[in-house]
């Protein structure tokens, strides 16, 4: 059985304590992971902090992070078959998405290495004599990262490579679910040649090792992807240190489809808006919000290409949806599904956990255009469930697109471009696709309102959001201060 390491200053370890890890696949234990206890977080935190103020990295220029940030780039594109085997083989996340998502992995890391020396600072004309006033930026300190099982090196990568290029030092904590990737990385990033301490990397339980890190006193900010009721533990627990945060959380996206929109290319981006990773996607289209005038046409043809999908083994390239990455992700969805056909939801297909080893949900459609209350329509699933909702006016399409707590995603399909434009402006979340979705880069800020979070990750403001402001004030004047307490 393989056995994985945490990395801790500079060195790997087998930590005092391992749990088992399970191949989603095969519902089996194929490896052993290090359970980080509190005084592997401490040891964590300690050798971010030690090295955040080491000469090794706090005097370092920023182009020379740039610099090592390329070479870690350079070094994740050369491992990218063997990080995504990885990823594929402890998440259950089929090859062909681990294999794509993590070439691109590396552009995030050289899109932040190029801007690691153009983090600037300001000169402000300011209102007083003999005065210069400029505004520094600097790193916010140590930063603690956690993420969640899915796409872990691309979660990791939008917190790393800009908190690395903004000058701050990380410790990450990986998930419990999955987390031979990042353990994985943990290496590569080893061979960079950072100095030791600016990253580590533990993974453990969330209330056990994540509420350590997150109220760690030593920790400036914590950067959190995954649920919004575990970002309630961590906002709670970062107020011990008042720590920022910031919370990339989930979603119950609107996909909503008008009547002019190009139907065939809407079909295709809805199967891969909610299918793709088996729906185990923040921004998971996962509410089809559609005209009655094509909702039957365009729902059989969904159907059908539902039906059709290739499910297997996820290391198999042939495969279209994959296993869940657990028994409880499985057991959720059907419990969903079954909530909602109480409610008066209608499954169009799926609906039932597949009979085979591993943990398999199959591609899923339920019809709640009579049933409002259904909880498919309001909770997030996070599985390849798709819940429907008619709609005849804009303005109904609208309110019903913004009926949920939630804020992160939303796609637009019309070629109507004033009514792209009405809609761009009345839905409230982070982004808006119009005719496509899921679309992703390094260059553009990624992010959401409501119960998916606040904050931004991806582009120029999340570099920004690792540094704090120092206001300087220089006397430029060689007169003497006069003495504030002779009278004049
Ligand atoms: P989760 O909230 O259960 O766990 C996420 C991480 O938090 C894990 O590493 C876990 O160990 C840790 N954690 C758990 N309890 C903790 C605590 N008390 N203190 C500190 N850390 C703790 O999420 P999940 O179930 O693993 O992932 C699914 C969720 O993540 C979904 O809601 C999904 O939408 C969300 N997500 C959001 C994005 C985004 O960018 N917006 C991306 C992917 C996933």
């Amino acid at each position: 059985m393989q056995q994985f390491q945490q990395y801790i200053g500079g060195a790997f370890s087998d930590g005092a304590a391992q749990f088992d890890s399970i191949d989603p696949a095969t519902g089996k234990v194929w490896a052993k992971m290090p359970e980080a206890q509190r005084e592997d977080v401490n040891a964590a935190v300690e050798a971010a902090e030690a090295a955040f103020y080491g000469a090794d990295w706090a005097s370092l220029t920023a182009s020379a992070r740039g610099k090592l940030l390329l070479k870690l780039a350079d070094l994740i594109a050369e491992n990218a078959t063997r990080l995504a085997e990885l990823e594929t083989r402890d998440t259950g996340k089929i090859i062909r998405e681990t294999s794509a998502q993590i070439a691109y992995v590396a552009e995030y890391y050289r899109y932040y290495a190029g801007l690691a020396d153009k983090i600037e600072g300001a000169h402000l004309p300011i209102d007083k004599p003999d005065m210069e006033v400029w505004l520094r930026r600097e790193p916010v300190g140590v930063v603690a990262a956690i993420v969640p099982w899915n796409s872990q090196l691309f979660l990791s990568a939008v917190k790393i490579g800009p908190a690395l290029a903004a000058g701050c030092t990380v410790v990450l904590k990986a998930s419990e679910e999955g987390p031979a990737p990042m353990l994985e990385f943990a290496r590569i990033f080893d061979q960079a040649g950072f100095p030791r301490g600016v990253l580590n990397v533990i993974t453990g339980f969330g209330p056990d090792c994540g509420a350590v890190l997150t109220s760690h006193p030593k920790v400036a900010h914590v950067a959190f992807t995954g649920g919004p009721e575990t970002a309630r533990h961590v906002v709670r627990n970062s107020a011990e240190n008042l720590a920022s945060t910031s919370l990339e959380l989930g979603g119950k996206s609107p996909f909503i489809v008008f009547e002019d929109a190009d139907l065939a290319s809407a079909v295709n981006a809805q199967v891969s808006g909610i299918f793709a990773a088996s729906g185990q996607s923040c921004v998971a289209g996962s509410r089809l919000v559609i005209s009655n005038r094509i909702k039957d046409a365009f729902l059989a043809c969904l159907k059908e290409k539902a039906e059709a999908v290739v499910i297997g083994a996820p290391d198999d390239m042939a495969t279209e949806v994959g296993p869940l990455c657990t028994q409880k992700q499985v057991q959720n969805a059907e419990a969903l599904v079954k909530a909602s056909k109480q409610a008066g939801a209608t499954v169009l297909t799926g609906g039932t956990a597949i009979d085979r080893d591993g943990f398999y949900f199959p591609p899923t459609i339920i019809d709640c255009s009579s049933a409002p209350d259904a909880p498919g329509l309001s909770q997030e699933f996070f599985g390849p469930v798709l819940s429907v909702v008619g709609f005849d006016t804009e303005a109904e399409a609208l309110e019903i697109a913004n009926s949920t707590e939630f804020g992160l995603a939303s796609g637009v399909f019309t070629k109507d471009l004033t009514r792209a434009h009405r809609m761009i402006r009345g839905i409230r979340s982070g982004i808006v696709w119009v005719n496509t979705y899921r679309a992703v880069s390094p260059i553009a800020p990624f992010g959401g309102h409501g119960l998916s979070g606040h904050g931004r990750e991806g582009g120029l403001q999340a570099a920004l959001d690792y540094t704090k402001i120092k206001t300087v004030w220089l006397r430029t004047s060689d007169d003497p201060i006069p003495d504030p307490f002779v009278m004049r």
